[in-house]
């Protein structure tokens, strides 16, 4: 039987040519800090690899994409977020199954590249000392052992993409800083495990979409390190927030909505009609939601209280406060 790591280095020795170039190429790109015109080289590789059906137990053949990258192949992105990339056809009756193949997710515009392995590999060790030996020349090279990883990856880059508020209220940087971020996330944060159960419900149809968002807001709400909303308006550092809830240039009024600012409340700007759920303080910028929930003051909402004690399960959704 075939090692998942004689599987990967035979799809690496597959396309060794290109590789190669690749190597030599990005060695000097990255080095010089620039963008140069890239080579007319092919944006994915593919393999043909065997498989068995698990409906009618024939062994067939598919082709599955073994490297991809997303900055010359960007409708990869759409694929993957809809949970279809390296499906394959059963020929001899016709069941879709996923592959489940490892593969090279590389974007190039943010120098990553990451091995993905829908399952956790024997040899973990040796196959991520074999990439790291091989690859270990890109600015930001990662390994994910779930679907779920490069799924949720994807999710908050279109987010911060599409999001010009968000984008707004942003501490965390851009470019590589906000990658490093996102990706120990990934790697770290326990919400994690809801995502990916959720993804799980949402894809059989046990969950709605609203529920998977609702998650999801909740995921760049704590990589962004926001607080619950102080109903007094005042940062932990004393400054006004209400002066710095605006949009397109404007100064939106709280009153009308204090009463139902929960964390299922959007305002939206008459203007841009985008949504808004919060404000950063100008003067220490620190970023309070009400997607959080809100507390009577922001010191019943600081940061030590909610790092230490995580709310329970039922209570972080409609408590109003994330503190005792
Ligand atoms: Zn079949
Ligand atoms: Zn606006
Ligand atoms: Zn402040």
């Amino acid at each position: 039987m075939q090692s998942v790591a004689e599987i990967l280095l035979g799809a690496v020795l597959y396309h060794k040519e290109r590789e190669f170039l690749k190597r030599v190429f990005k060695k000097v790109v990255y080095n010089k800090n620039h963008m140069v015109t890239l080579p007319t080289s092919q944006a994915e590789s593919f393999s043909i690899e065997s498989f068995r059906c698990g409906n009618c137990d024939q062994d067939f053949q598919a082709r599955v994409i073994t490297w991809v990258d997303v900055s010359r192949a960007p409708q990869v992105r759409k694929t993957l977020l809809r949970w279809e990339f390296n499906n394959i056809q059963c020929t001899n009756c016709g069941c879709r199954h996923f592959s489940g193949t490892p593969f090279f997710y590389e974007d190039f515009e943010e120098g990553l590249l990451v091995a993905v392995f829908p399952r956790i590999p024997d040899e973990r060790g040796t196959v991520e000392a074999t990439i790291r030996e091989k690859y270990g020349y890109y600015p930001v090279l990662e390994y994910f052992y779930d679907m779920t990883q490069i799924w949720t990856l994807l999710y908050l880059q279109e987010h911060y993409r599409a999001n010009k508020n968000l984008r707004a209220l942003s501490r965390i940087g851009k470019g590589e800083e906000r990658l490093t971020l996102i990706l120990r996330f990934l790697k770290e944060d326990p919400l994690m495990i809801d995502i990916r159960e959720k993804l799980t419900e949402t894809f059989f149809g046990d969950a709605t979409e609203d529920d998977l968002v609702d998650l999801l807001s909740k995921a760049i709400y704590k990589l962004e390190q926001m607080l619950p909303w102080p109903l007094d308006r005042r940062c932990l550092c004393g400054a006004d927030l209400s002066k710095e809830f605006k949009c397109c240039g404007q100064q939106i009024d709280l009153d009308e909505h204090e009463a139902r600012l929960s964390p299922l409340y959007i305002i939206y700007c008459p203007l841009c009609e985008e949504s808004l759920a919060g404000a950063s303080c100008e003067a220490c910028g620190r970023v309070y939601t009400w997607k959080l929930g809100t507390v009577e003051t922001a010191a019943a909402g600081a940061p030590d209280c909610r790092r230490n004690q995580e709310a329970p399960r039922e209570l972080q959704d409609g408590s109003r406060s994330l503190c005792p």
